[in-house]
């Protein structure tokens, strides 16, 4: 086994804090990569909380992780020592089922093995994610990373703009759509930049008012004040796509007004309670509500090509990893600008 240096929640009510563990040996269609940076999404904090479902302690978060390969398997034919390396959300899938086929890999019917509070193949190995120093991932699932970026600030693309890119792509948003980004943090500021890569007319739907000269300097064209009335009725009827990234409870009825007949509300949100949605909202339009988890491999790799051409990065902001409990404090707040990256030399 592999010692392996981390930062873990004991349990559902812990802080992180030191832990060690141990990883498997590198097999031989394993690659083994140090880490450098890993990002911290909102995902990681509901999960520690067991917002979503009772976890699987100690856990060890991190989902956005990039860093240098250091070891190969022998079957290993795409990466080599020394080569950026990436992993998102997932480290495994069973691999032959229709989805897994199809190259969506995050909708396995069997279920995908998610990077961490998830368990492996076997069924009894808990995963730990990226807050830790080196991990071992099978080749199918590692991403090559441009050298052309910002390293630190590429770990974020790994679930933060995959998770933005897909469902843009999907729903082939683009030039003459009128684009909502529900939320200003770690997603949503992905969300604009990729919405006005890809030629959208972007507005930033947002509850804090300070954002908003932000919210221009990524890009977008109008910025919402959703706790101003009188701006959420000028807004009424305008939006092709609404991308509602919020990860707290919120009034779908009232975004969906938002819409436009024929409009499509895409949700990678993942608030822990479940939303109330009047039929009136929907069929007064002939409206549509979507989600879309992450993203398959194929297409990650895809994005972080086009992020290498067109110079996408996430803006961050790189904290020790001793300060983890104060940026989820933050994060909570919606006080990301816009998303908190750890420097996992701190660790
Ligand atoms: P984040 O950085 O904390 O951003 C969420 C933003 O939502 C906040 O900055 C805030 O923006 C807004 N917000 C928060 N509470 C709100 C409320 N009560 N009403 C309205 N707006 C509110 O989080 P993130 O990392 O981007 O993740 C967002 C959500 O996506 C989380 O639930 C996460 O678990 C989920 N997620 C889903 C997937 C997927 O595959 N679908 C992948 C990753 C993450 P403003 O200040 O602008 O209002
Ligand atoms: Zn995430």
């Amino acid at each position: 086994m592999i010692p392996v240096k981390g930062y873990a929640a004991q349990t559902n009510k812990s802080d992180l804090a030191p832990w060690n563990f141990d990883r498997r040996e590198v097999g031989p269609h394993d690659v083994q990569f140090d880490i450098l940076f890993c990002g911290v999404c909102h995902s990681d904090l509901h999960q520690i909380k067991d917002d979503w479902f009772p976890g699987i302690f100690p856990m060890v978060p991190g989902h956005e992780i990039v860093g240098r390969v250091i070891k190969v398997g022998d079957h290993v034919k795409n990466f080599k020592v020394g080569d950026l390396a990436g992993t998102g959300c997932m480290v495994d899938s069973c691999g032959h089922c229709d989805n897994c086929k199809h190259d969506l890999e995050q909708y396995c019917l069997e279920g995908c093995t998610y990077t961490y509070n998830g368990m492996e193949r076997d069924g009894s190995s808990p995963t730990y994610g990226g807050y830790s120093n080196t991990i071992v991932v099978k080749e199918e699932f590692v991403l090559h990373i441009s050298d052309k970026l910002d390293l630190a600030a590429t770990a974020p693309l790994l679930c933060a703009g995959i998770t933005t890119y897909s469902p843009l792509r999907h729903w082939k948003v683009g030039k003459g759509h009128k684009l909502a980004v529900l939320g200003l943090g770690g997603l949503g500021h992905m969300g604009v930049k990729f919405g006005v890569a890809f030629g959208a007319e972007v507005t930033v739907l947002s509850t804090s008012p300070k954002k908003e000269a932000d919210a221009k300097k990524l890009g977008a064209h109008n910025f919402v004040v959703t706790t101003d009335p009188e701006q959420i009725k000028a807004a009424q009827g305008t939006f092709d796509f609404i991308l509602d990234t919020v990860s707290a409870e919120h009034d779908f009825n009232m975004y969906l007004s938002l819409l436009k007949t024929d409009g499509t509300m895409m949700c990678v949100g993942a608030p822990s309670k479940p939303a109330e949605i009047s039929a009136f909202s929907l069929l007064a339009g002939r409206k549509s509500v979507a989600g879309s988890g992450i993203g398959g491999i194929k297409e990650t790799q895809e994005m972080l090509d086009f992020c290498a051409e067109n110079n996408i990065v996430s803006d961050i902001e790189m904290i020790d990893i001793k300060d983890i409990s104060r940026a989820y404090e933050r994060m909570e707040k919606g006080d990301v600008r816009y998303r908190f990256v750890i420097d996992m030399a701190t660790l």
